[in-house]
């Protein structure tokens, strides 16, 4: 039996007037799956993920999350509904400890179900919930430590435990290995791999090796335009995807 679709996009655009940054995409992502975005620089892809998040609105189109119309609805609500995102540019609390990080997140989860966590413990049960996030991202032993003290993929991996802590179903991941030493990227790639597949990934991510060991499908991007979705290895062979990428980015056979 085939997994049901997580996420559809259905037509979405994005246009800046006449520019289109964004033009009539269509896609569908499967429950549990680890999907990747690729395409070169200015493909529309963080674009893509904005109307996704709801950062930014669609000029035309429809999202689906669970067969559920988000796409009038602000991030707060797709939160709710399970949309998380890290961002290409951070947005932690940078004087905060990493735990306090996760906690604040834990907390601001717990606040929108109320009666889940009885007061007296209630501090008590969100830090080992927060901890429990921080292993699961490799950073338990890094608690007590301010983010701003973190290393850049440090940080990236507190980003993903950010957003695990507000319960996901579809995780945005835009260029997490980006500015990464090899070492850091290994380290994230196992984070994923290591991802319970109740947790979709939708990814996007300019080092393809890190593409080609992760994904289970792979979209490519050009122009503001959805130019194929298939297996990997499919997609690598594409001889579009190639006469798309040349000049801009390599493909490796
Ligand atoms: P990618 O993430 O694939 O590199 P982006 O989605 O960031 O691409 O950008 C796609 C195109 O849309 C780029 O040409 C970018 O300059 C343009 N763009 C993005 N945001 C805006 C905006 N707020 N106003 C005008 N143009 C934008
Ligand atoms: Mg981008």
């Amino acid at each position: 039996m085939s997994e049901p679709d997580l996420l559809q996009l259905r037509g979405i655009s994005r246009h800046f007037g006449r520019f289109k940054a964004l033009d009539e995409v269509s896609l569908t992502v499967k429950a549990g799956s680890r999907h990747a975005i690729i395409g070169p620089n200015g493909a529309g892809k963080s674009t893509l993920f904005s109307l996704i998040s709801g950062t930014s609105a669609a000029t035309a189109g429809s999202i689906l999350v669970n067969g559920r119309d988000v796409t009038r609805l602000p991030v707060s609500r797709r939160v709710g509904l399970g949309v998380a995102a890290t961002f290409q540019h951070s947005s932690l609390f940078l004087r905060e400890t990493v735990l306090e990080n996760v906690l604040l997140a834990v907390l601001r989860q717990a606040s929108t179900r109320p009666g889940l966590w009885r007061p007296v413990n209630a501090r008590r049960a969100a830090i080992d919930r927060a901890r429990t996030f921080l292993e699961q991202v490799g950073l338990l032993a890094r608690h007590d430590v301010s983010a701003a003290a973190l290393s850049h993929g440090e940080r990236r991996q507190l980003e993903v435990a950010v957003a695990l802590a507000t319960e996901p179903r579809l995780l945005l991941l835009d260029e997490p290995a980006a500015g990464m030493s090899p070492a850091e990227t290994a380290r994230l790639t196992e984070l994923i791999v290591a991802l319970p597949t109740d947790v979709t990934v939708l990814l996007i991510e300019h080092d393809l090796d890190l593409v080609f060991e992760l994904a289970d499908t792979v979209t490519v991007m050009h122009l503001g335009r959805h130019l194929t979705t298939g297996l990997p290895d499919e997609v690598r062979a594409s001889a579009e995807v190639q006469t798309a990428y040349l000049g801009t980015m390599e493909v490796t056979s």
